[in-house]
């Protein structure tokens, strides 16, 4: 069997989002399944509408997302190719000129069959099409036009493409014809819709693939999520790339339309961010907390990559993005921490003596490890005569500033004395001057 070859050809007219990074996808995944090619095709012929901006950004969401092409086409590279393929329909009689423009002429007769391997047979009444231009009048080929010359000369096996471009395709297999091609294998994918059932747009939170990134969502996530937009394996929803590349294939695409759930994005973030290498957490969460604005790289640097590391490791337990965790490791760096106003409830002004004894104890605690603190927290409740519970909530908000954390010894810990006694005594003073925050 020849080779497969697969594209995916976006045209640079805005950034991409979830529904192009889907397709890509899974033309990446059938290529790499099949031991065949991958190729990228920047569909730039629209001169009005096509920046260099909008390129730079899908190739950059195409390489976060490590959907690496083995060769890259620019469209307008090849006008001459597609200007003698215009000569060549209009030569056979089947183009012809008007208003400057090349239109190509759709047999009025006849039916034109789909045989898609997705959803199976369609077939389009000729007479119900309408002849197109293929070239503009400024010598541009239109999209339709183009394409066909593109996926021939490229030895395109198989197009797999939304089924937005399924009225597209009887076009171009006209096209092939005229031309004396092959027209290759087609799939259209299912639509993706929005959880309220209307098509995916950005109301539905469906943004740029940048903006995931900038959102704290890890690559790995985001193939995984987009993966199941439209494919199955079971009941299965979490796929690393090996086991797509392994699992992947045509029969798992459905042909209900898929639904984009926010929710089970985050969910599945999640599981990765679980998953992840302790290492690379460490540097993705430094750089969320600067990018963030939570603290410099100079005090990510004086931090140390040791406490940082733990961090990381207890904050991805409770939170789903990176953006999260950098968040909730505000704590330890200096600086002041605002209380959340569910706090207000139990920082009371009778605590203030308690806090206060906690604070000299650790202040003279030598060992600052979780159990260290743990001990010297326990001793100092025991005089005062107090259970640990009255009290944990309390130390949590005045240390972190959040009512929800890892293990109190272990946050206290990584806080450090300075920062956990500054901060209670802190507390203590707010206490004291306002009874409550
Ligand atoms: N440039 C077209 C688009 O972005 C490509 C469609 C196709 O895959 O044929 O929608």
């Amino acid at each position: 069997m020849a080779e497969i070859r697969v594209r995916f050809a976006p045209s640079p007219t805005g950034y991409l989002h979830v529904g192009g990074a889907r397709t890509a996808l899974f033309n990446w995944l059938y290529a790499r399944h099949h031991g065949g090619k991958f190729i990228l095709r920047i569909e730039d012929t629209d001169r009005t509408r096509s920046t260099e901006e909008a390129i730079e950004q899908i190739l950059e969401s195409l390489r976060w997302l490590e959907l690496y092409w083995d060769e890259l086409y620019r469209q307008t590279d090849r006008l001459e190719v597609h200007r003698r393929a215009a000569e060549e329909l209009l030569r056979k009689g089947v183009a012809y000129e008007h208003e400057g423009a090349l239109w190509f002429r759709v047999p009025k007769t006849g039916v034109t069959v789909v045989e898609d391997l997705l959803l199976g047979r369609v077939e389009f009444a000729n007479s119900e099409l309408k002849d197109l231009v293929i070239l503009r009048s400024d010598g541009t080929p239109t999209y339709n036009f183009a394409c066909v010359v593109d996926d021939s000369d490229m030895g395109i096996t198989h197009v797999i493409r939304g089924d937005d471009h399924l009225n597209n395709t009887p076009k171009q297999i006209l096209i092939y014809r005229a031309l004396g091609r092959e027209p290759p294998k087609f799939a259209h994918l299912p639509m993706i819709l929005g959880p309220d059932k209307t098509k995916l747009s950005k109301r539905h939170g469906a943004v740029s693939v940048l903006e995931y990134r900038r959102r704290g969502f890890l690559p790995e996530a985001l193939v995984n999520f987009f993966a199941r937009l439209g494919w199955s394996h079971g009941d299965q929803e979490i796929f690393s790339r090996e086991e797509l590349i392994e699992l992947f294939d045509l029969s798992g695409v459905g042909k209900s339309a898929a639904v984009f759930d926010e929710q089970k994005l985050l969910w599945i973030n999640h599981e990765w961010l679980r998953r992840a290498d302790p290492s690379r957490l460490c540097r993705l969460l430094s750089e969320y907390i600067v990018q963030e604005g939570i603290a410099s790289p100079e005090e990510v640097g004086a931090l140390g990559e040791g406490k940082l590391r733990w961090a990381a490791e207890l904050l991805r337990e409770r939170n789903k993005t990176l953006v999260a965790m950098a968040h909730a490791a505000r704590f330890l760096f200096p600086g002041e921490l605002p209380w959340p106003e569910e706090a207000a409830g139990f920082l009371k002004e009778e605590l203030a003596p308690a806090l206060e004894a906690i604070a000299s104890a650790l202040e003279g605690c030598r060992d600052f490890s979780p159990a260290g603190v743990e001990q010297a927290v326990r001793e100092a409740l025991d005089e005062l005569g107090l259970p640990l519970k009255a009290v944990a909530q309390p130390i949590r908000v005045a240390i972190t500033g959040r009512t929800v954390s890892p293990g109190l010894f272990e946050v206290i810990s990584l806080a450090g004395r300075g920062l956990s006694v500054a901060r209670l005594r802190q507390a203590v003073r707010r206490l004291a001057g306002k009874g409550t925050p």
